[in-house]
């Protein structure tokens, strides 16, 4: 069987996806795009087209940088790219088959559910680091980005009392962008430490180099002061409480124990890259200490250990927007390069003011990284009956139980309790997993390993499986 062929296929229609293909298409390459929203955009420019026609109001209020991403994103439409939506990849084979499914799961009829790559851009971004404690599967209990999905995709804001806990700038930006939706925030219970403060300090004067980072985030920090809005800082605790649903958030500071009414309850602590396809396709990966998560080995182009396979954007290290479409065109350089498009000079050439530009915006993540460094209390939930993997329902003391039996690596573990094996395939549960493990084991967690990536990454139906030779 033939199947269709693209030069280039990207997975991902974010900012690093959408400037990969410009740059490829610049040069004539035959390019595929795939994402599972319905338009470009990534994270953070979700819904754009549509916000821009249909709700011109919320389209201002997400602020200049959102706005000004229009031209990018009509760009990539004119470009002359081939982009399939609403399309999520469940496997790729080592030969770079790509398989892919609509959103109930099925193949639809419309585009071939099989293609194949020469060279592949994986730029699916980040997901929200998961933030365990007690009462977090009650209903009233959110990431905070999934409320900001909510608010850019159906203009959802959350009515009654809001508390935000957590650490990292996204939160500040979503509490922010809910003040001028006219949400009533009761308190922000900021679980930074002092120690990654104090530690960050030496890293201030390179940071300084991109003011307009430190300049964004003091704004905000002002912004949310003056409405008056209560910010806890050096929470060590925080607890949801009610019975069917949140009635109330319990946190600690010190020897201070408060107790606040409350209807929804947003836990963000920070964002990790999203490495299941990389893991999928073998790619070998590194241990980030700074924010503790695992991040593909890639050159200064982004090409993994995988022949063909490269990244850009926040999927290989979290460093922001501007970073990621930077890097999605050098990424595409390369590429070119590589198909001998253009020639080595060529490519030299056109990237030098490229990665001038990235090293500038990199310089402020070394004192953000370390900042907003996510601490062990969070990272290893101290109440034991805390449910880690949702899926599978395990909880802290049914790994640390399955590590005294000598199961000492997130594979081990599922192995023996189900903890990563349920549909979101340890994407949610498992660096909580290796930090409970290292825990208790009291080994480093680089040297346990991560879960071995199996496909289906999505759930598909029997019938699909049917239907392929
Ligand atoms: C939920 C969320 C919201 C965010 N909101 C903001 C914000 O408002 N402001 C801000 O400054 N930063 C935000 N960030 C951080 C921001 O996403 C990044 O810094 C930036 O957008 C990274 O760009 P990217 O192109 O690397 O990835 P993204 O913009 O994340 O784009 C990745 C794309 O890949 C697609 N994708 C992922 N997996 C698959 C799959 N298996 N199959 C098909 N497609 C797939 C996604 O649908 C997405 O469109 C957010 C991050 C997250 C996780």
């Amino acid at each position: 069987m033939t199947l269709p062929a693209f030069d280039y296929v990207i997975l991902g229609a974010g900012p690093a996806g959408m400037a990969a293909a410009l740059t490829a298409r610049e040069h004539g390459v035959k390019v595929l795009v795939l994402d599972e929203q319905s338009q470009p955009g990534g994270q953070i420019y979700r819904n754009i087209e549509t916000l821009k026609t249909t709700r011109p109001q919320e389209f201002q209020k997400l602020g200049q940088e959102y706005q000004s991403a229009s031209q990018l994103v009509e760009n990539f439409r004119q470009c002359g790219v081939e982009h399939w939506f609403e399309r999520s990849i469940w496997q790729i084979s080592k030969d770079l088959s790509i398989y892919h499914v609509n959103p109930e799961g099925e193949h639809d009829s419309s585009v071939p559910s099989l293609v194949q790559a020469k060279h592949l851009l994986i730029a699916v971004g980040a997901m929200e680091r998961p933030m365990p404690l007690p009462g977090w599967t009650l209903p009233g209990v959110m990431a905070c980005t999934a409320a900001d999905v909510l608010y850019k995709t159906s203009g959802l804001v959350p009515e009654g009392k809001v508390v935000l806990a957590g650490s990292g700038p996204l939160m500040l930006l979503i509490a922010c962008r809910m003040l001028d939706a006219g949400v009533r925030i009761s308190a922000i219970l900021d679980t930074g430490n002092k120690t990654s403060t104090l530690e960050s300090l030496p890293l201030l004067p390179k940071a300084l180099r991109t003011p307009s980072y430190l300049f964004k985030g003091a704004s905000m920090i002002w912004k949310l002061r003056k409405a008056g809005i209560k910010m806890v800082s050096g929470v060590q605790t925080v607890e949801a409480l009610g019975t069917q649903k949140l009635e109330q958030v319990r946190f600690r500071k010190g020897s201070m124990t408060e107790t606040l009414g409350a209807d929804l309850l947003l836990l963000h602590h920070g964002v990790v890259p999203n490495v299941q396809i990389t893991r999928l396709l073998g790619c070998e990966h590194q241990w980030y200490e700074q924010q503790r998560y695992w991040e593909p080995k890639v050159d200064e182009w982004g090409n993994t250990s995988v022949k063909g396979v490269s990244i850009a954007g926040d999927c290989g290290r979290v460093a922001g927007s501007k970073v990621a479409e930077l890097s999605g065109h050098l990424a595409a350089f390369d590429m070119l390069y590589q198909m001998k498009v253009i020639t080595q000079k060529d490519r030299d050439q056109k990237s030098k003011h490229l990665f001038e530009q990235r090293n500038s915006h990199l310089a402020v993540r070394p004192f953000l990284d370390k900042l907003f460094q996510p601490s062990k209390n969070w990272l290893v939930p101290q109440d034991d009956s805390t449910l880690v993997c949702r899926c599978e329902e395990v909880t802290v003391r049914q790994i640390r139980d399955a590590v005294k039996k000598g199961a000492l690596s997130p594979d081990r573990v599922k192995s023996l309790i189900r903890c990563g094996m349920g549909p979101c395939q340890g994407r949610v549960c498992g660096l909580n997993v290796t930090e409970i493990i290292a825990d208790e084991s009291g080994l480093p967690p680089e040297t346990l390993g991560y879960f071995k990536i199996r496909p289906p990454l999505r759930p598909i139906t029997l019938g699909l499986l049917a239907q392929l030779h």
